[in-house]
């Protein structure tokens, strides 16, 4: 029998969609086989899973913005993609605005390709901005292999990414579609909103400027374009779980729509949110707790296919802008590290089992953005894998976390569920223990690779198979 460089046996593992006794093979950096529980196979290393842990895929994560170059100060590749790790992401895609410049030209696509290469601990995929500016010019950015692109609906939080109107909004599917790539959305419809300047320190005035309306009809909107170009779109960041019934209804009648919520919107209410605490702000923002129920039905039922961070960072200064005032703060969570245990405590409690969130932290994060080949453990795959301990629990502190700002909506909550191992391509590149070794390779260099949309590995200014 050849000898093989690592095994790791788990009494469960997670593999099409339950849990069994196997173990995974690891030669190169992929799966190679996926053998009985108890087979004797001589390896190098071999990793027992604990009884009280599982072994899961790496998770994937399709929105996650880091700022750098040019807001790098909000945060980094390398912070970014160590807190990743740490949450046990092994492949995210980066949202194309907060860095300057925006990912809307393919220069800017080299940019960041060549600030993320260096300090990537995980793999990284790109979305491409689509702004009022380079409407009929995407193919550049396509070609390049991001994985599709974003556009908003509304202002975007900052001056240098437009927001598209409706006509623009139509043509924007109709290149798409032309293109074979797929248009997701920010939903909120401007002319519903009601955000101008200072708010208060009371989350009920913000909470009333971004009412459940203004997404339901941008996303109605998002609907009909879709239905008529044919064009593949992504819903954003549901909030409002009112839309889920329009939601339902173009996918049962064919409509190339995928929605994703996240864990801030499943796991915190409204009622809960004490004034000046603008670490909970988004957009849109996160609602009452009937609202938070009826998400959790779509989650249940099937019809939101993701669960993602939508990791937005800031400096603590700008999130905290106006001493905590609603209107003046930076709206974004910093929850890249958290997701898996944040939706977790919620799901058990709620009678939910692990095997029901699951593939919306895998398979289906990766279906949105087109990423085949991660998310599951399969012979072929990539061998990113995560230890998972359900039953741990852990008490957030934002200062432990490590993305780059020590700010965080989930400072102080106490979570079940624990990363507390990582590998990507079979390297580990996070311990809960602190071994962290085999993050980097014999140069010193972070192991992640960018990704392309069509699968392959881009080093920067190259493209191997
Ligand atoms: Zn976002």
């Amino acid at each position: 029998m050849a000898q093989k460089l690592l095994v790791v046996r788990a009494g469960r593992t997670f593999l099409d969609r339950s849990f069994r006794p196997a173990a995974v093979v690891v030669e190169g950096g992929r799966i190679v086989d996926i053998v009985g529980h108890r087979d004797r196979i001589i390896a190098e290393r071999t990793v027992l899973v604990p009884d009280d842990a599982v072994l899961l895929p790496g998770l994937v994560d399709s929105h996650v913005h880091v700022n750098e170059p040019g807001r790098t100060e909000w945060e980094g590749f390398r912070s970014a993609t160590l807190a990743a790790a740490a949450g046990g992401v092994t492949t995210f895609v980066d949202m194309p605005l907060n860095s300057i410049p925006a990912t809307t030209t393919l220069e800017a696509l080299e940019i960041k390709r060549a600030v993320a290469a260096p300090s990537a601990y995980i793999d990284i995929g790109f979305w491409g901005g689509a702004v009022p500016e380079n409407l009929g010019a995407l193919a550049p950015l396509h070609d390049a292999g991001v994985f599709g692109f974003k556009c908003f609906l509304a202002p975007s939080g900052v001056d240098e990414f437009g927001h598209l109107d409706r006509a623009q909004l139509d043509a924007a599917m109709e290149e798409i579609a032309a293109l074979g790539s797929r248009l997701i959305v920010h939903a909120e419809d401007p002319a519903l909103l009601h955000d101008h300047g200072a708010l208060g320190r009371g989350y009920d005035a913000f909470l009333a400027s971004r009412p459940p309306a203004s997404e339901a009809s941008a996303i109605d909107a998002v609907i009909d374009a879709a239905r008529r170009t044919g064009a593949r779109a992504h819903i954003l960041h549901l909030s409002d779980a009112g839309s889920l019934p329009a939601i339902r209804a173009a996918k049962a009648e064919g409509v190339a729509l995928t929605v994703e919520t996240c864990p801030h919107y499943l796991t915190i209410v409204a009622e809960e949110i004490p004034d000046g605490a603008s670490e909970f702000k988004c957009c849109p923002p996160i609602r009452d707790a009937s609202n938070r129920d009826l998400l959790w039905a779509g989650v249940v039922d099937g019809t939101i296919d993701a669960i993602v961070s939508d990791h937005s960072p800031s400096t603590v200064d700008l999130k905290r802008a106006g001493d905590g005032d609603f209107g003046l703060a930076w709206g974004g969570i910093s929850g890249l590290q958290v997701g898996l245990s944040a939706v977790w405590t919620e799901a058990r409690d709620r009678g939910i089992p692990l095997e029901t969130i699951l593939p919306l932290f895998t398979t289906g994060p990766a279906a949105v953005a087109g990423l085949d080949a991660v998310g599951r453990i399969a012979v072929g795959a990539p061998a990113h894998l995560a230890v998972f301990a359900p039953d741990d629990v852990v008490r957030v502190d934002a200062r432990e976390l490590r993305h780059r700002n020590p700010i965080s909506a989930y400072d102080g909550r106490v979570l079940s569920g624990r990363v507390r191992r990582t590998w990507l391509r079979g390297r580990v590149v996070f311990d809960a223990g602190g071994d962290t070794a085999g993050a980097m390779d014999a140069a010193g260099v972070p192991g992640g690779r960018l990704l392309s949309r069509r699968g392959t590995l881009v080093a920067v200014g190259e493209e191997a198979s």
